[in-house]
């Protein structure tokens, strides 16, 4: 039993304590991290933020990095995250927004715990920017949903059993109000999912099949036609957890090239030396920026301004791979491994500088295109006037396609 009062106030004290105390009760050292893990859960140090018996205490969101470094102090830092970026940063906020209260019984504590991995079913051959558009039809019949579509780039769904996913109950409406927001089984018979190969030689993404696919309608998530607003709390994370999570100095790929410097006199020229300390300084300015973010986060969801993070993150990342390529020169010229592979999660700094350079190519599309970021900056941001937009008030079956 735990020896912290349940009406100690929730400060950062007070939260450093309730570690100490669960440490006590589960040895980082001994404990098997998914056991450690639902028993962090279980007491409210997933995410504070969340409420009791969801993971959380209720507690301010700013806390959070007390705990982490708290834990991190005692020597628990979980391994094996890199598979749950899309449960943990996009399906956890949105389905604590807008997850009835069996839905964040159900989902939650697997997502945390790893227990359950997760896939995000949004872009179609023809949605991408514009996922508005999206034609994958969910039709109810009784008290299921049947599900026939295309959907594509499907990260890890090759690894999940959950996936969020946006489908078309309404072709009569405009675009955004026929949406529904659903939660799919990705064992259920009629999801097929096949491995789509990138440049990097990698297929982590996938094309997913959706032929009468069958979703009870307690696995939808919002009301019916809600759909584009709860997609907005995903995608606003999304932006976040691509580009927007905080990082210790020399995080990231400037990190690993500061370290090629570093060790490798014989590599540096004037000219990279130069590159190099101009991109250190903004990649340092994008970290600052980032923390100053994380601190606005700490007041609600995340608005436009990760969009911002975003953008400078994908720039960020294909100047940096860039300026390792040049430093290594010839050898950086050799590509180290193009087998097929199915990767157990997202990585932008594994491998070597021609994975690197190959990767960060996708970071200005997935998440959002750096064009799309912009117009949203430009809208939402800076208050420009909006793109022109003709199909907003006709109905979606009736737009050219
Ligand atoms: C590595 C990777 C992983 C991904 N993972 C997932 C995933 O797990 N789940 C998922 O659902 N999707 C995923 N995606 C898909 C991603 O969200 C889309 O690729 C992205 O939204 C762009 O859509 P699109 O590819 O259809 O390009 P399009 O929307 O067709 O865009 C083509 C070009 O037109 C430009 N453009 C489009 N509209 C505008 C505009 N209004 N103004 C200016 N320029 C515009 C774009 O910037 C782009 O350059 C992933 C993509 C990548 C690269």
């Amino acid at each position: 039993m735990s020896s912290v009062p349940t009406d100690a106030p929730l400060d950062a004290p007070a939260l450093r304590e309730r570690v100490a105390e669960f440490v006590s009760r589960y040895d980082p050292a001994t404990t098997k991290q998914e056991d450690f893990l639902a028993a962090r859960f279980d007491a409210g140090l997933a995410w504070v933020h969340f409420p009791p018996g969801e993971g959380g205490l209720g507690a301010p969101r700013s806390l959070q990095e007390t705990v982490d470094a708290e834990f991190a102090r005692f020597g628990f830092t979980p391994t094996g995250r890199e598979r749950l970026v899309i449960g943990l940063g996009m399906a956890a906020p949105t389905i604590l927004a807008f997850g009835t209260p069996e839905q964040r019984q159900r989902y939650l504590r697997p997502l945390y715990t790893g227990a359950e991995l997760w896939c995000q079913l949004f872009s179609e051959p023809g949605a991408g920017s514009d996922l508005a558009a999206l034609g994958t039809r969910a039709v109810q019949e009784g008290d299921s949903w049947v599900l026939n579509g295309q959907k594509v780039w499907t990260s890890l769904a090759h690894h999940a059993d959950w996936a969020i996913l946006l489908a078309r109950t309404d072709p009569d409406v405009p675009k955004h109000q026929g949406l529904t927001y659903f939660i799919c089984d990705m064992r259920a018979p009629g999801v097929e999912v096949r491995p789509l190969r990138q440049l990097t030689g990698e297929a982590e993404f996938n094309e997913v099949y959706l032929n009468d696919v069958r979703i009870p309608d307690t696995q939808r998530l919002g009301s019916v036609g809600e759909g584009w607003r709860v997609a907005q709390t995903t995608l606003m994370n999304e932006r976040v957890s691509i580009g927007g999570q905080p990082e210790p100095r020399e995080g990231g790929l400037i990190g690993t090239v500061t370290d090629t410097w570093r060790s490798r006199p014989d590599l540096r020229t004037p000219g990279t030396h130069d590159e190099l300390l101009r991109l250190w300084v903004r990649a340092e300015a994008a970290r600052l920026t980032k923390e100053r973010l994380r601190q606005q986060l700490a007041a609600g969801q995340p608005g436009p301004e990760g969009s911002a993070a975003k953008l400078a993150f994908a720039e960020l990342n294909q100047e940096i791979s860039g300026v390792e390529l040049e430093m290594l020169g010839q050898e950086g010229l050799t590509y180290t491994d193009w087998t097929f592979r199915r990767p157990e999660g997202i990585e932008f700094t594994e491998r070597d500088a021609g994975f690197h350079y190959l990767r960060s190519k996708g970071n200005s599309i997935e998440g959002g295109t750096s064009e799309v970021l912009r117009n949203i900056i430009a809208e939402r941001v800076l208050g420009l006037p909006a793109e022109p937009r003709t199909d907003k008030d006709l109905a979606w079956k009736d737009l050219p396609r």
